[in-house]
């Protein structure tokens, strides 16, 4: 049975390399394997080398650095990565993937709980914000710039570290209250 499709461009192009290797014969020396990724061909397979050829790629985002950086903490970094990429289990994120849950925000249960109002515009989590970065004078409206800024009572490292610990605990907070019903006040939320 004919395995290749000759209709097919593809079909044509490799029914025409094929024809150009000569059948095995007992004369010829044994044949042999590599890998080949990204023209590096190596007898070893590497998981990460094939990664790097196979996984998608898009373009740097623009927050890069505010997520990745030699000193963060692993959890506080992932769970600001996901926050950025707004990807967060929110209930208005659930709900747009079609399941029935009510849509009131977790911790202050008057608004719809997005990404964008769970971690910066809620009421409960402007007074942690307030609380936490009192020292290192936040600017809300241009929080990008303001977190990029360094000096010498807040380097810029500690405003990341910062940053990526109080969406952490937001988030955790968040969870807290929807799955064991435990509510804290923003003064204890800034101690955990
Ligand atoms: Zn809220």
């Amino acid at each position: 049975m004919d395995l290749v499709d000759l209709r097919s461009e593809e079909g044509l192009q490799l029914h025409a390399h094929l024809s150009t290797i000569a059948p095995p014969t007992s004369e010829a020396p044994d044949d042999f394997f590599e890998w080949s990724a990204n023209g590096i061909s190596s007898e070893l397979y590497s998981s990460s080398r094939t990664w790097e050829v196979l996984r998608p790629r898009s373009d740097k985002k623009d927050w890069a650095d505010l997520v990745w950086f030699k000193v963060s903490v692993l959890k506080h970094a992932f769970t600001m990565w996901v926050a950025n990429l707004n990807r967060l289990p929110t209930r208005v994120r659930l709900a747009s993937c079609g399941l029935q849950v009510p849509l009131t925000c977790c911790l202050c249960s008057t608004l719809e709980e997005n990404c964008d109002h769970l971690l910066r515009t809620c009421d409960y989590s402007i007074i942690v914000w307030k609380l936490v970065l009192a020292r290192l004078k936040p600017h809300h409206q241009m929080f990008q710039s303001w977190i990029r800024q360094s000096n010498a009572s807040a380097p810029a490292v500690f405003r990341k570290l910062a940053a990526q610990a109080i969406v952490f605990q937001l988030w955790k907070q968040r969870n807290n209250i929807l799955h064991n019903s435990e509510v804290r006040n923003t003064i204890s939320a800034k101690k955990t």
